[in-house]
């Protein structure tokens, strides 16, 4: 990251930026130590937010290495939703028709302990460099039916304002692009990184698409309302992805409460809410399905559809995400449907449908 010393390079610098500085906190050794394997950063502002008296406080627990990272289990993968599988070029993970994914950085302000992509993150020096990225925008000119690129890592708003405007440039170059849609924790983070120029490198000729993840209530902060103020106010779509993480937000009351916060606080529609995919050391935030389903119910129709996120799984090899319900159809009998409802009734629906011209025809 680069740009004049201000508020939130402070905030990197006075906070946690490798293994020796976990020393000066009541972090267990046995937890300090997964900093030799898993990178860690943490800045100084999201440290104020945990709660030190609670030892499985859910900020802390997204922020601070744990042993329990260690513990691998049969089945867990390093490449959880086959993102490699899916590089047809460095940087690059092309898995549907029209978008696709580009990491211009693997470096994050935090390293979340719960990240899918914790083995990339970790793995990967590599930052910014438009050589880097070259092939990946010479195959996105080459695929006319790509609409969205996704800028992800890593997270796209470590980088400098004037990068971040370079690349908006050459990606604007390509005719057949409509949008751009920044996946990134920065707005949760560190959201003072979000300034007035930070938004004016990335508007321009495409639809600017942000994408936050807010995991708990707790992490709606001032800074973070004004974080988000400044990019609906650009124009910028904005949007929330939360991953339902166990010990966090896996009650139905704090995923109420964040849900109807990111619309009414942050303007942020909540877009997916994600079962923990099967990344290796993340067993203790995964949750089983049922629960998952449980905490949907509990939001449909209770509050504001606004409020309320598509809950889905990420296949593993990259097959795609699955919409996971919860499933309203009880039975089906031709045209005879019976339904539950969200309050826990059962209603029968009849479809009744226009016969088509051309069926008509056929009966005479
Ligand atoms: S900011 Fe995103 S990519 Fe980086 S560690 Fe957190 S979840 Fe992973």
């Amino acid at each position: 990251m680069s740009g004049a010393n201000g508020r939130w390079q402070r905030d990197l610098q006075d906070g946690v930026r490798r293994a020796a500085d976990l020393r000066r906190l009541p972090v267990a050794e046995a937890d300090q130590a997964v900093a030799a394997t898993f990178k860690v950063r943490v800045p100084a502002s999201h440290l104020s937010l945990i709660d030190w008296q609670n030892p499985e406080d859910p900020i802390g627990r997204q922020a601070l290495p744990s042993a329990r990272e260690l513990e691998f289990l049969d089945g867990e993968l390093e490449d959880p939703i086959g993102d490699a599988l899916h590089s047809p070029v460095p940087r690059v993970t092309h898995r549907y028709p029209d978008r696709a994914l580009l990491y211009p950085t693997y470096v994050c302000s935090m390293y979340c302990r719960h990240c899918f992509r914790k083995e990339s993150v970790n793995d990967e020096e590599a930052g910014y460099s438009l050589a880097a990225l070259r092939p990946a925008l010479d195959y996105f000119a080459r695929a006319p039916a790509l609409r969205e690129i996704i800028l992800t890592g890593g997270d796209p708003l470590t980088l400098a304002d004037d990068q971040l405007r370079e690349l908006r440039r050459h990606l604007e170059d390509i005719p057949h692009l409509r949008m751009i849609r920044i996946h990134t924790r920065v707005p949760v983070t560190l959201p003072t990184r979000v300034t007035p120029e930070l938004v004016d490198a990335l508007r321009g000729r495409l639809m600017t698409c942000v994408v936050t993840q807010f995991n708990h209530p707790r992490e709606i902060t001032a800074e973070a309302r004004e974080a988000c103020r400044l990019l609906r106010t650009a124009g910028f779509m904005l949007l929330n992805q939360t991953v339902l993480l166990a010990g966090v937000n896996d009650s139905v009351e704090i995923m109420k409460e964040l849900c109807q916060e990111l619309v009414y606080a942050l303007g942020a529609k909540p877009y997916y809410l994600h079962h923990c995919d099967l990344t290796r050391g993340i067993s203790h935030f995964r949750t089983s399905i049922d629960r998952g389903l449980e905490i949907m119910r509990a939001l449909r129709g209770h509050l504001s559809g606004v409020c309320v996120p598509t809950y889905v799984l990420d296949l593993p090899g990259g097959d795609g995400k699955i919409p996971l319900g919860p499933n309203y159809v009880q039975t089906r009998d031709g045209n005879e449907w019976v339904f539950s409802t969200y309050d826990h009734g059962v209603r029968a629906y009849r479809e009744i449908l226009r016969r088509s011209p051309a069926s008509e025809d056929e009966q005479g």
